[in-house]
């Protein structure tokens, strides 16, 4: 009987130290619960991963995963002179982790084509298609390969397609970024920021900023059109805050190094986190919107921002079932600051800012660019 009653206190015991380990974390308890890749990336001690992303699909990519409010309590936040940006990953930024870096793995798929094979390939394309400004000759030949691969299409996606870079893996044909300041600027897998790329970033004011996140930079004027945005939800009682914003290439550098010496593949760690320089958290110009909780869509806030934030020049960056081709899963939490005029003009086209750049920003830099060759 003695032993009956040990072995039921015993029981009782390990149930309550379990339930103590989840409450310990409350807010990433859901997380916990959906698996071990977020398991995982909760014993980091870097990173305390906020995206709820695993929450519902644990094997989804994504460019967050790295948002890190405890490793923002470090040395930067006692520091009363503290005025200008500083990153609070300084400490790490010079460490090496001994990992290929994600810029060693890239590889180029541009090829050399004559004249002669362009006007070939040119030929098998209906005419209406090369008149359009997103048509560009030098292409030709990816056209029309994509073209054949995919021939429910049609040549107008499978051109917009191509310019966006889909006709080759993600990671592959990288460009690098050559004016990274602009507002429109277009950061993800087939563009990357220099490596030295550093914008001006201004502080965040606390009230803006989910708790227990530490401080927070973006840049100036995605800053003032936050704050706007945050303001006149708070009208409406809701509560629009930042839970992860900018962020450096070094960081993402160290994160995605870390990863892979954890043991993971490089496909594995490429479903979750952003390879440096490919991120749009680097651009200062990125905002991950997350009240407390890990289910933003069932938040007030998120049914009202969904509609209202392009009035403040921001857009939901990663929509719903265009994964193909931004290259991350759906994050209703992610905006990026794109200007009110911009962001409206996207918001109303219902494209992903892919799409919108290659139909409508990069024809216009391209004759600017050919008009006023380099010398
Ligand atoms: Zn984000």
């Amino acid at each position: 009987m003695k032993k009956l009653f040990l072995i039921i206190l015993s029981f009782c015991l390990m149930l309550f130290a379990v339930s103590c380990q989840k409450n310990a974390i409350p807010s990433m308890a859901g997380a916990i619960d959906a698996g071990n890749e977020e398991a995982q990336l909760v014993s980091d001690p870097l990173i305390t991963d906020p995206n709820p992303i695993n929450e519902t699909q644990p094997t989804g990519s994504d460019n967050e995963a790295v948002s890190a409010p405890e490793a923002d309590t470090g040395g930067n936040e006692s520091d009363p002179t503290h005025t200008g940006p500083k990153d609070p990953y300084a400490s790490i930024q010079n460490q090496s982790t001994g990992t290929t870096s994600p810029s060693a793995i890239e590889y180029l798929y541009e090829e050399e084509i004559s004249e002669e094979e362009i006007a070939r390939y040119a030929s098998l394309i209906p005419d209406e298609y090369k008149t359009l400004s997103y048509y560009y000759p030098e292409k030709a030949k990816r056209y029309v390969k994509y073209n054949e691969l995919n021939p429910g299409l049609g040549y107008g996606k499978s051109i917009l397609y191509v310019n966006i870079g889909l006709d080759k893996p993600f990671y592959s044909n990288i460009k690098t970024i050559t004016e990274p300041d602009r507002i429109d600027v277009l950061v993800n897998k087939y563009n990357k920021l220099p490596g030295s790329f550093s914008p001006r970033l201004v502080e965040l004011p606390s009230e803006l900023c989910a708790e227990g996140v530490g401080k927070q930079y973006l840049r100036r004027d995605a800053k003032e059109a936050f704050e706007k945005m945050h303001r006149d939800a708070k009208e409406f009682g809701l509560n629009i805050t930042a839970f992860g914003t900018y962020r450096s290439i070094q960081v993402q550098n160290y994160i995605w190094d870390s990863k892979i010496n954890s043991g993971r593949t490089i496909e594995d760690v490429d479903k979750l986190n952003s390879r440096g320089g490919h991120s749009e958290h680097h651009t200062g110009l990125a905002i991950d919107v997350i009240k407390n909780s890990y289910v933003v869509e069932s938040t007030r806030e998120f049914e009202w921002y969904k509609d209202n934030a392009h009035k403040y020049g921001f857009i939901i960056r990663y929509p719903k079932g265009k994964e193909h081709i931004t290259g991350y899963q759906y994050e209703p939490w992610h905006l990026r600051y794109l200007g009110v005029e911009l962001a409206t003009s996207v918001y109303e086209s219902s494209l992903t800012y892919e799409e919108y750049y290659a139909l409508y920003i990069e024809p216009g830099m391209r004759s600017c660019f050919n008009a006023h060759p380099k010398p």
